[in-house]
């Protein structure tokens, strides 16, 4: 069995389709969701539809929340608010009721030939928190109900392993586009696949992940896209202009 995970979307459509042209071209059988569908990008409605026809188990971001009224949209800034604002007006009611039903993390998958994990939008004890540091992840080993757990919200690809009580931060460099981890039996891990459509980590190259539980293996992948048509459509819907400008930088 192998698990195609995906986070952080962001209404971003160009970036959806490159990451499934290259994950159906490595081979998957399941696609997981860690949350945000919407938020930010211009193709919110076309993002949730292939959203809703194509992935097994998702949880709920926080913009996903935002963007179908289900937050006060309080801790947003003004670029997440007014994108938040203009998602909800464009959202139609099948893709709005869709949003608005999908469940809170942490959420147990699993199948019944290797063992279950979790997935997350930000933190097992809060889906709105971000695990950025080792000293944040620390605090959240006494509460990871299974040895591998995925979250995203930090638009950072790579996670976190715990071992003999201590942490390493894992942090993927990877020019090549791939890069495997192989899992250790004796360690826990939170693994970020990365943002899809909105990566802050210094590389704008859409992100994701692929997991093999029976090699114990993780697949980091990256791949360019031609960003620019998703640029256009957030300038022409009156977006902020730095929610196109950012997806160009990886920040
Ligand atoms: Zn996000």
């Amino acid at each position: 069995m192998r698990w195609l995970i995906l986070s952080d979307i962001h209404g971003n459509l160009e970036a959806l389709d490159a990451v499934l042209d290259a994950a159906t071209a490595d081979g998957f059988d399941h696609i997981l969701c860690c949350g945000d569908v919407v938020g930010y990008g211009a193709d919110p409605n076309a993002v949730t539809a292939i959203i809703r026809s194509c992935t097994t188990h998702i949880v709920r971001g926080n913009h996903d929340k935002a963007c179908v009224g289900l937050d006060d949209l309080e801790w947003f800034n003004p670029a997440a608010r007014h994108s938040a604002v203009w998602t909800q007006s464009v959202l139609d009611a099948e893709n709005t009721a869709y949003l608005r039903a999908l469940p809170r993390g942490p959420f147990e998958v699993g199948d019944p030939t290797s063992p279950p994990f979790q997935i997350m939008h930000g933190s097992p004890l809060d889906e709105d928190e971000y695990l950025m540091q080792s000293e944040e992840a620390l605090m959240m080993m006494g509460y990871l109900d299974t040895r591998i757990s995925f979250f995203g919200h930090t638009h950072v690809q790579g996670g976190f392993r715990f071992h003999h009580g201590g942490v390493q931060r894992l942090d993927p460099k990877i020019p090549s586009g791939r890069l495997e981890l192989v899992l250790d039996l004796d360690s826990f891990y939170l693994i970020n696949p990365g943002s899809v459509g909105q990566p802050r980590d210094g590389d704008p190259r859409a992100a994701w992940a692929l997991y093999t539980p029976e090699d114990r293996s993780i697949l980091y992948r990256r791949v360019a896209y031609d960003f620019r048509p998703a640029q256009r459509k957030i300038i022409a819907a009156g977006l902020p202009p730095q929610l196109a400008y950012r997806i160009a930088l990886g920040r």
